[in-house]
């Protein structure tokens, strides 16, 4: 109703709907580098941390708030290039940028991204719903981001032809609107840490244990040489956002929803032990290798 120039932004929010808010930071040096990532990739990938969350949700995002902190004698050009590759994704999903705040940061860019979305009453799609016997599925594919990353951190240069993904990933929030319309999730979240370490959530927040079938895991397909990544990179590459989630049995999950491929990966179970078996049948405990961004590998 009202965007940036007032006090507040005025948000309309659709009649019988919850409201759903999510904020992210992007922090210079923890998740980016400005010689390697173009501004604008940082700036489309800073909105698609924000509406990613929206989409595991299963919500609409309506708008969206950045605050900014950027030093000195950072160029014209580089904040430019950033705000057009944010409001670009912004446009394309139809979610305004209706407020935020800058301040001038004593060292590196700090972006923190805001947005708030909306569903229906009652049926935003939690991590606590997963139950025993539901099976387990992720969108598109996994480890591409961490593929891209490593290849990044080895040639310190950007090589968009390498995984597009990486540079300008699509938040998945016309799945999450589907499985929630279809009342077919029961469970679910975004990949932004890794498989390992979101699954874990997912049976944290639900009290369940998980069977994942390493042989289901639809790895990702990078480089010009079209190389499958490493089973470690899509079990614990971060960066993806993809969706996770879980569905009960009897409800039919389609192969793809929207023109992304959907695949089951394995099985909820009682207890609170996340097993990964193997092409052989083998079972070995699954950890939580949790995402730590590239501020490790930078640290050298
Ligand atoms: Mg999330």
């Amino acid at each position: 109703v009202v965007g940036i120039g007032d006090d507040c932004g005025v948000l309309a929010i659709p009649p019988r709907h919850q409201l759903l808010v999510t904020t992210d930071f992007t922090l210079e040096g923890v998740h980016f580098r400005r010689e390697w990532y173009p501004a604008a990739v940082v700036g489309h990938r800073c909105l698609t941390r924000g509406l990613s969350d929206i989409a595991a949700m299963g919500g609409d995002p309506i708008a969206a708030f950045l605050s900014l902190a950027l030093p000195r004698t950072l160029p014209q050009t580089w904040v430019d290039g950033f705000l057009e590759g944010l409001l670009r994704l912004a446009s394309e999903f139809r979610v305004t940028l209706a407020g935020g705040d800058t301040a001038e940061s004593p060292d590196g860019v700090l972006a923190d991204i805001m947005v708030v979305g909306s569903v229906p009453m009652g049926e935003a799609i939690l991590r606590s719903g997963a139950r025993p016997g539901d099976q387990i599925y992720v969108t598109g594919e996994l480890g591409g981001s961490s593929a891209a990353l490593e290849e990044l951190s080895a040639r310190r240069r950007i090589r968009p032809l390498l995984y597009p993904r990486f540079l300008r990933p699509v938040p998945r929030v016309v799945v999450g609107r589907v499985l929630r319309q279809g009342g077919l999730a029961s469970a679910m979240i975004d990949l932004s840490d890794g498989l390992s370490t979101d699954l874990a959530h997912i049976c944290a927040a639900s009290g369940v244990g998980a069977r994942i079938l390493a042989a289901s895991i639809p790895r990702a397909v990078v480089g010009r040489t079209s190389i499958r990544v490493d089973l470690p990179k899509s079990l614990h590459g971060g960066e993806d956002y993809e969706l996770l989630f879980t569905a009960p049995r009897a409800k039919r999950i389609p192969l793809r929803i929207a023109g992304i491929p959907v695949s089951p990966i394995g099985q909820v179970t009682r207890g609170k032990r996340l097993l990964l078996i193997d092409e052989k049948g083998a079972e070995t405990p699954l950890h939580p290798r949790g995402w730590q961004h590239f501020s490790a590998s930078w640290a050298r």
